[in-house]
């Protein structure tokens, strides 16, 4: 094969790697070849031929040499660093959560972030993730949380049952006056924190919809 043919074919496999150092090198060689004769040929590598030997040197300082150029040097595809970044921020979230102190009744209906928790509570209205967040973090209008904020001083004890603070656990795991629309809305008549973690968020806005805890007392 003739240089010219070698020529011909570099241009036309560097046709589809544009900017790729075999454009490079077929450029250089069409330079050097307007005012010389250029052969290109094949030769056995590491056979102490001066011009082989001397690629092999420069491509050796060539590796060693730190990278100059946009980064990232290799090409990393948006859905791997999407992906990278999201696990990232869970893992964040995670640790922030188990490590804060203080929401203890959300800690104790929440347990861990929830991908899943996230997309249903997305999906509800406003009115109904309002009393959903409300029970789930303990900050809702019921009289302990409204006590606990200098809101309120009347009678701390729930309007449903008269039995114990009118808290979120209170309405959630102890009223004996909601029994009955938990076994409607669950299929029994007491639930546990984690027991409420393993269903929707939804059943939570049942449990409550039209009671007399979602009334202002103030
Ligand atoms: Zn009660």
């Amino acid at each position: 094969m003739n240089h010219n043919r070698l020529l011909e074919s570099a241009k036309s496999h560097s046709s589809q790697t544009k900017g790729g150092l075999l454009w490079k090198c077929w450029k250089e060689l069409s330079d050097l070849a307007r005012h010389n004769r250029v052969v290109l040929l094949w030769v056995p590598g590491h056979s102490g031929i001066k011009g082989d030997e001397k690629a092999d040197e420069l491509a050796r300082k060539g590796s060693s040499a730190s990278y100059i150029g946009p980064e990232p040097a290799v090409g990393v595809s948006k859905t791997m660093v999407r992906s990278q970044v999201k696990e990232w921020v869970n893992a964040q979230h995670k640790e922030y959560w188990n490590n804060i102190t203080r929401h203890q009744h959300g800690k104790i209906f929440i347990r861990e972030s929830s991908a899943k928790l996230t997309r249903e509570l997305l999906t509800l209205s406003r009115n109904k993730l309002r009393i959903i967040a409300g029970l789930l973090t303990g900050h809702c209008a019921l009289k302990a949380h409204l006590i606990r904020m200098g809101l309120y001083n009347g009678d701390p004890n729930c309007r449903l049952c008269g039995r114990g603070a009118e808290s979120a656990y209170h309405i959630l795991c102890e009223c004996e006056a909601l029994d009955h629309r938990r076994q409607t809305v669950y299929g029994r008549p007491s639930m546990s924190p984690a027991e409420y973690s393993a269903h929707p968020a939804a059943g939570l806005y049942r449990l409550v919809q039209g009671s007399r805890v979602l009334e202002s007392v103030l």
